[in-house]
């Protein structure tokens, strides 16, 4: 079954590379596992942890860029319209905490260069937003506001992955469009500040917005012998029966190109790259979703969601 993957951080590895004179690094450490996985589309983020520079910001957007723009088999995604014959890429900033006030000019070039989904924050504080590591009184800003309406204008979608709850509620309270939590799970059954609370999952599906199932490890489950795809189904499970399967997608954060403490090892036993994607296909079956729910979670949610943008 075909897959669209909503968050891998391969901006970020691609920079990397670039900056050890590595060239074409979508060719060398991507697009064969991606294969191998049936993924048809992979949202590529741009990674800040919170303590980059703009500079830093602006060359991995343009690193990233590059790569997929003068590469044959890659089609970047600006309109919503995925190509059956090439592997859809879209282009994603995850974390703005090198804005320092407004972050409109950015925004918007950021979109020129591609860019259709951002998060204002990653787990840090910042000029726009609070993470999950932040103070949980702290939400947006009034330049996170500025951010969000500006995102709204052009069409990029805000991610909400990284915000802390009261972050998370400012931002549905000012987005008049969808939003995405594009790579978290369910608190119910992982208890981490990374996953969603009922009330969330509840609140991104009455914004007509779509959840990410995360592959990584600890936010699947607290007993290591449960980290597995089988376990990330029972989460798709759990959404399901609270929201409904059509809120549902993938975001698998695959990390396996990056070093520890990141790696394949910081992911779920049979998920520990793009090649084993169709695992978790497998798992949707065990748990009992019908194929038309499973090709709905693997690629149609987020097919459907760029359309009606
Ligand atoms: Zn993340």
């Amino acid at each position: 079954m075909k897959i669209i993957d909503l968050h891998a951080d391969i901006g970020m590895d691609v920079l990397k590379k670039h900056q050890e004179h590595i060239k074409d690094v979508l060719t060398t450490y991507h697009l064969e596992k991606l294969k191998a996985g049936d993924v048809f589309g992979v949202n590529m983020a741009c990674f800040f942890s919170g303590d980059e520079t703009l500079d830093v910001a602006y060359d991995m957007v343009e690193a990233l860029h590059g790569e997929i723009v003068t590469h044959h088999d890659v089609h970047l995604v600006l309109d919503g319209k995925f190509k059956d014959d090439k592997l859809n890429a879209l282009m994603s900033i995850e974390g703005m905490g090198f804005i320092e006030a407004d972050a409109t000019d950015f925004l918007k070039w950021a979109y020129e260069k591609g860019v259709r989904i951002g998060s204002l924050c990653w787990n840090d504080s910042n000029a726009l937003a609070t993470g999950i590591s932040g103070d949980p009184a702290r939400g947006l800003t009034t330049f996170g506001k500025r951010a969000i309406q500006t995102m709204n204008e052009l069409n990029m979608v805000v991610d909400v992955s990284h915000t802390n709850e009261k972050t998370f509620y400012d931002i549905l309270e000012t987005s008049k469009k969808p939003i995405i939590a594009t790579h978290s799970n369910a608190r119910a059954l992982c208890h981490v500040d990374r996953n969603l609370t009922d009330q969330q999952i509840k609140a991104i599906a009455q914004n007509q917005g779509l959840i990410g199932l995360n592959a990584v490890r600890k936010f699947i489950s607290d007993d290591e012998a449960q980290q597995n795809a089988l376990t990330l189904a029972q989460h798709a499970q759990y959404m399901a029966n609270l929201v409904g399967y059509q809120h549902l997608c993938i975001g698998f954060d695959f990390m396996d190109f990056l070093e520890p403490p990141y790696g394949r090892n910081a992911m779920a036993s049979d998920l520990q790259d793009a090649s084993m994607s169709q695992n978790f296909i497998k798992a949707l079956e065990t748990v009992g979703f019908t194929k038309t729910q499973i090709a709905a979670i693997a690629y149609q949610n987020v097919i459907d969601f760029f359309e009606n943008l």
